[in-house]
């Protein structure tokens, strides 16, 4: 096996990436294999460099390392640009390394995957961090028509809004604010889609918003791989769910194309991404 491709982060421990990403390197025959490479902030650059060498084919890229990669790199895809944040890197002929961001595009098949088109419909994101980056770029260039934001740091949001509507031709109707607003409540009555892109709930306990404000004409989605009490509540209150399980498997099978070129086995990833999720707990 050549340990030529993996993931960049810290921590990393946590990851079901080797499982969905050996399975397709298996279903392909080749010898490659994907690690885990922890990476504290200070060997980040040493980390991307040694990408360059021969027999390499590149890497993923994850918490806290998406935004910090970027200069690091020599060339850009335009999705990745305009988010200002790169997950997958492929070793191009020569060692140069080109970014690119899949989760955007992940998010985007997760959300097909239910037969959810965001075009037209009324959108609110929990959480303003690396991951909403993604999920808001994409619902917006998916033409959703309205889009709220909802942060603990209310410019933090803002930022992230106007940094999207900085890449956009359209209008859309955009609004930023904190858990407490008081307008929260009729915001979420009026949507269609709900997103907890916060890591509440990541450990089984506590949800970010009440309970109360789900009905049955949203499909909530939590960014988290596994059913969380967020999404049980909503399920109990009527709503249609989905967890964070089918993104990660999407936007990694779309990095496994940009390293080998092949088709991605995307069955097979997701079943040996639902196995180790089952090992863990
Ligand atoms: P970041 O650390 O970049 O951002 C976290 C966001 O959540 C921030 O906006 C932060 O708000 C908010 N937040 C954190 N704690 C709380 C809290 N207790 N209450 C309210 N808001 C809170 O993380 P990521 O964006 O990278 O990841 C977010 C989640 O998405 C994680 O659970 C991660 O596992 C998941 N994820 C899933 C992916 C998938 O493929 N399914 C891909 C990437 C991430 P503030 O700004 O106020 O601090």
């Amino acid at each position: 096996m050549i340990d030529s491709v993996g993931l960049i982060g810290d921590p990393v421990g946590h990851s079901l990436s080797p499982a969905l990403q050996n399975a397709a390197f298996a279903y392909h025959g080749l010898p490659d294999s994907y690690v885990l490479w922890h990476t504290p902030e200070v060997e980040l650059a040493q980390r991307v460099a040694m990408l360059r060498a021969e027999g390499m084919r590149g890497a993923n890229v994850t918490i806290p390392h998406k935004t910090a990669v970027v200069p690091l790199l020599d060339a850009l895809d335009p999705v990745a640009e305009a988010v200002g944040a790169a997950n997958t890197i492929v070793r191009l002929p020569g060692g140069r390394l080109h970014g690119s961001n899949t989760d955007v595009q992940g998010f985007q098949r997760a959300l097909s995957s239910v037969a959810f088109d965001p075009a037209g419909r009324s959108v609110v994101v929990l959480g303003a961090g690396g991951a909403a980056r993604a999920v808001v770029y994409g619902l917006l260039h998916a033409e959703a028509r309205s889009l709220t934001l909802v942060n603990r740091s209310v410019e933090q949001a803002e930022t992230l809004l106007s940094d999207c509507l900085a890449t956009l031709d359209s209008d859309p109707s955009l609004l930023a604010m904190p858990f407490d607003d008081l307008d929260l409540r009729q915001v979420i009555a009026e949507a269609d889609l709900l997103i907890n892109a916060t890591p509440v709930g990541l450990d089984g306990i506590g949800s970010p918003i009440a309970a109360e404000l789900l009905h049955p004409g949203l499909l909530v989605v939590d960014l988290i791989y596994h059913v969380t009490p967020f999404l049980r509540a909503a399920a109990q209150r009527g709503a249609s769910t989905q967890d964070g399980l089918e993104m990660l498997v999407q936007q990694g099978a779309l990095s496994f194309e940009a390293w080998t070129g092949l088709p991605a086995p995307v069955d097979a990833m997701r079943a040996a991404a639902q196995q180790a999720l089952k090992e863990r707990t």
